[in-house]
């Protein structure tokens, strides 16, 4: 792959880093109501030594903001003066939905990571995929998306990645079993077309996305898994000093595909299963009991076996809502 990351400047919105500096600034992504530039923040490292451009983003969903801290602190272990290669990083992308708190812009309530390549003269979502997408193809060699639960799910810890047939989808197996979590889905999945990752890694940039945390808190072992993840995979692009602390080959637990699971009825929610087993088709996952106690529906796992990577932990659904995600074994 080319290298991107040997450049005098590195320059993204008004951040600008010559060799061997960091730069914070911000980049303009539309305007308020009173037409104010509406900005997100934006970190370019630019190292002193040659290597890769690594693109680092947390928030694509606003409310997963997980990885926004371990950003900060992974950067804590980015010296510029020995740092070989750049990053670009994003630490709120989506920065709208940051400030509402919420996985979606509620200026469209589009989800950015199913619009992908997006459109420069749509609404706020779309401008924002493109902008994107454009931005990682011209500037990165490898693109790293943080995700989480967000404020209505809990994430166990995994990495997933598009499992392409060409150089870069080898790539991003590498660096998906380079973060650390023993638990890689390589995804082929048909509703993650319009996804960042799939799209990059299909135009020759090595892509995954790092999932763990939610319940609209910070808890420190989440927090932590993304921090260990980002450091990890510097090391394993030789950025930074050091071994990738990850999983040994053999401990891997692959999936196939993944995908949400849904309840018919509403009502107060209890999980019956914890995140991370193994589940077998028809076990029961979450009860759902209506206002008076009753239980209404007991919503058990549509196929199997399959890995628990996402649940519910928001206390209330309505019906039809998505109650968790089950991933299917290699
Ligand atoms: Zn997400």
């Amino acid at each position: 792959m080319t290298e991107k990351g040997n450049r005098d400047i590195v320059s993204i919105g008004s951040a600008l880093a010559e060799r061997g500096r960091r730069a914070d600034g911000w980049l303009e992504l539309g305007r308020r109501a009173d037409n104010t530039p509406l900005e997100t923040p934006v970190t370019v490292v630019n190292g002193a030594h040659d290597g890769p451009a690594l693109w680092i983003h947390a928030c694509a969903h606003g409310d997963e903001f997980d990885g926004t801290v371990a950003i900060w602190r992974a950067l804590q272990l980015v010296d510029p003066s020995t740092l070989r290669g750049a990053l670009i990083i994003f630490p709120a992308l989506n920065i709208s939905a940051f400030e509402a708190r919420q996985r979606v812009s509620p200026i469209d309530g589009l989800d950015l990571n199913r619009v992908f390549p997006g459109d420069p003269t749509g609404s706020y979502t779309r401008r924002l995929a493109y902008l994107t997408e454009h931005l990682v193809k011209t500037h990165a060699d490898y693109m790293i998306d943080l995700h989480g639960g967000g404020n209505e799910f809990s994430v166990v810890y995994y990495t997933l990645y598009h499992a392409a047939s060409n150089e870069a989808g080898a790539a991003s197996e590498r660096l998906a079993k380079a973060a650390g979590s023993h638990l890689v889905w390589a995804s082929n999945d048909e509703w993650l077309r319009n996804g960042l990752f799939t799209r990059v890694t299909e135009a020759g940039i090595g892509a995954m996305l790092v999932e763990c945390g939610g319940e609209g808190r910070l808890h420190e072992a989440n927090v932590h898994a993304h921090e260990r993840s980002l450091v990890n995979m510097m090391r394993h692009l030789g950025m930074i000093d050091g071994e990738p602390d990850a999983a040994p080959d053999g401990a891997f637990l692959m999936m196939k595909s993944a995908d949400f699971f849904h309840c018919a009825m509403g009502g107060v929610v209890t999980p019956l299963v914890q995140l991370g087993d193994t589940v077998e088709q028809g076990q029961p996952l979450v009860q759902i009991r209506d206002l008076f106690g009753n239980e209404v529906e007991v919503v058990t796992a549509p196929v199997g076996p399959a890995i628990l990577l996402a649940i519910k932990t928001y206390g209330t659904t309505n019906g039809g809502a998505p109650v968790g995600i089950l991933g299917m074994k290699q």
